[in-house]
């Protein structure tokens, strides 16, 4: 590994892993590089705030600066909910969601799954009927500011997130060459099943759906 490689993964572990994008680059890693390659300033996180500004300062014997406003102010961790009565299924925020954490199937009820939500906000403007709120965690819920393991967890999604749509953009082009098959291929949609199985990934994955699915018929049976 290069040492430019080597002090990126090194930055890269300072960042929390929302992968909102707002500071210019898609995602934490091509943040990281840049920074490691000196093209990036250490201030354009507002996720990480001014607490992973002093951490970048230190690994990189540079002095904290105060976070860019132009790349956003630092506020409370929030996570998006989605309206039950006024989603239409239409698939676009799962499309937008970085690291896979919304469930759903075309026309039918999308939901999020509030532990894996990074508040990264990219689902919202997608939404063609607004129906997605972003709520402050801590006042809603209780949860604690977002740690180090969620970070590392949100990591690990979204580069399966980044995988996937390699995978599937390489198999759409083999198919647009073939003569005999016009198909594309379109993103598996992420659906939702009730089956009880050890927790392997997939499985927490579906046991996590199943429980916001409960929450959420249980928010409309109150409503009602
Ligand atoms: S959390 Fe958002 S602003 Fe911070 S490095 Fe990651 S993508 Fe960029
Ligand atoms: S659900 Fe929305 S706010 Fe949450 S991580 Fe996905 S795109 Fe970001
Ligand atoms: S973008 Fe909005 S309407 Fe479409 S599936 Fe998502 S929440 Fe529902």
């Amino acid at each position: 590994m290069s040492s430019h490689a080597h002090l990126a993964d090194q930055i890269e572990d300072l960042l929390p892993q929302t992968q909102c994008t707002q500071c210019g680059y898609n995602g934490c890693r091509p943040y990281a590089e840049a920074i490691a390659q000196g093209t990036a300033k250490i201030n354009q996180c507002p996720p990480g705030g001014q607490e992973g500004i002093t951490r970048l300062a230190t690994l990189l014997g540079q002095k904290p600066l105060p976070l860019n406003p132009h790349h956003g102010t630092e506020r409370a961790r929030t996570t998006a909910v989605i309206d039950p009565n006024r989603c239409i299924g239409c698939t676009l925020c799962i499309q937008a969601c970085p690291v896979d954490a919304i469930v759903g199937a075309a026309k039918h009820m999308h939901i999020v799954l509030e532990d894996w939500c990074t508040g990264c906000n990219l689902c919202v403007a997608p939404c063609p009927v607004d129906c997605i709120d972003m709520i402050v965690v801590d006042t809603q819920t209780g949860w604690q500011a977002w740690s180090a393991s969620q970070a590392n967890a949100a990591r690990a999604r979204h580069t399966r997130h980044q995988q996937r749509l390699q995978q599937l953009a390489c198999a759409n082009k083999t198919n647009a060459q073939s003569p005999t098959d016009h198909n594309p291929v379109t993103p598996p949609e992420n659906s939702a099943t009730s089956e009880s199985a050890p927790l392997t990934p997939q499985n927490r994955k579906q046991s996590l759906v199943a429980q916001a699915m409960a929450r959420a018929a249980m928010q409309r049976t109150t409503k009602s």
